[in-house]
């Protein structure tokens, strides 16, 4: 497998890349997506919301055997019913096979840039994200996750670290950054910690005027903002092996959040709603086809609750995506399925959109970066640029 690391450069990996895949793609292209001004959504009205779905290593492979489970099973995909899909490029700065971190900081921010580094570009800069801009221009916005929510996906939506291991600092991070609902994994990590004099990420939550909550219970009942959900030590079990009483439903979550976003206290104010099922990617990584199968339609499940309000609030978009690969998933003609990889792979990745601005994800294929750029012009704000310390 080819595999370019850093001594060579990332410009020439990137030309290398746009010339092989040109035939397909013309609008391969180094620097920003030409957007024209009339193509931005006319600035009237309330600013549209944005739900998007990561699923954590989802390729074409997974979406395929989970289609032919949920046939068997008399049911179809939700995200077939989406009238938009294309497929998206997911190398990192300097590696043709992305991480996480690199992925979600150039779905959040716009920005290419090195494994491991969560929502900072290659040079190690704080660059804005989508969920920081929404903020900032008056939006509300929230984070949900079956994995720790201190992870690498979660993280680079709201966090600038140059190290996804750094779970301690993203919590921190998080708090901060102050999203209105966060709900996934990774209790431990805002723990007090024995070793710290530090105050632990959790008291800092509760100053910062966060109700935490850490049962199902707890999920229903709190409605006040913001709202931590702390449901789990790390990521949570697989949907298949669920205790329902401890940990929600990756819908479950979706909904509440969705319910807290436009409650009382949203006041008519617009969101962005991140929600990831991280566990596609571990159950990949394992080979274990039943519970990749149930967490990709676990994650359609939470597609269905977010399709199902934007259906009725016309002015929200959706957005299915993975942040790469991984198994490199294959359905054999006699419905078996096979891993090509243990590890994450190059493959493009599916995408699904429906709402405003949704035309402008017709095309075959699209850079992980333009995610980014294009989410902000329907909002009408602006991602990438460095962050300004406070
Ligand atoms: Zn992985």
């Amino acid at each position: 497998m080819i595999r370019l690391r850093k001594p060579i450069s990332a410009l020439f990996a990137l030309i290398l890349l746009c010339a092989t895949v040109l035939l397909a793609a013309p609008e391969c292209r180094l620097g920003s997506p030409r957007l024209s001004a009339e193509s931005r959504p006319e600035a009237q009205g309330p600013a549209p919301s944005v739900i998007m779905f990561i699923g954590d290593g989802m390729g074409f492979g997974h979406i395929e055997a989970a289609r032919v489970a949920a046939a068997a099973a008399g049911r179809s995909l939700t995200v077939d019913s989406m009238p938009v899909r294309s497929r998206v490029r997911t190398l990192s700065y300097a590696d043709y096979i992305t991480d996480s971190a690199a992925a979600a900081t150039a779905m959040a921010t716009g920005h290419k840039t090195i494994n491991s580094f969560v929502g900072v570009d290659s040079e190690m800069q704080p660059v804005t994200t989508i969920l920081e801009a929404v903020r900032e221009a008056g939006g509300l916005t929230a984070l949900v996750t079956n994995g720790a929510i201190t992870g690498a996906t979660t993280g680079a939506f709201a966090a600038h670290v140059d190290d996804r291991q750094s779970e301690h600092e993203i919590a921190a991070a998080l708090v901060s950054t102050r999203p209105d609902v966060m709900f996934g994994g990774g209790y431990a990590n805002f723990a007090p910690s024995l070793s710290e004099n530090e105050e632990s990420a959790i008291e800092r939550a509760m100053q910062a005027g966060y109700r935490v909550v850490r049962t199902v219970e707890g999920l229903v009942s709190a409605s006040t903002l913001p709202l931590l959900g702390l449901f789990a030590e790390a990521d949570f079990r697989f949907a298949a092996d669920r205790d329902p009483v401890a940990e929600p439903s990756l819908a479950q979550m979706t909904a509440r959040a969705i319910e807290l976003l436009t409650g009382e206290a949203a006041m008519g104010r617009n969101f962005f709603l991140l929600v990831e099922n991280d566990l596609i990617d571990a159950a990949s990584h394992e080979h274990d086809v039943e519970r990749m199968v149930s967490e990709v339609l676990e994650l359609d499940d939470a597609v269905s609750v977010g399709l199902e309000f934007a259906r009725s609030h016309r002015n929200t978009l959706v957005l299915v995506v993975a942040d790469h690969d991984t198994g490199a998933v294959e359905l054999l003609a006699d419905g078996q399925v096979r891993f090509g990889s243990d590890d994450h792979t190059a493959q493009l990745v599916p995408l699904f959109a429906e709402g405003p601005g949704q035309e402008r994800f017709s095309v075959d294929s699209i850079d992980n970066t333009e995610i980014a750029r294009i989410m902000a012009e329907v909002i009408g704000v602006k991602v990438g640029d460095p962050v300004v310390a406070p």
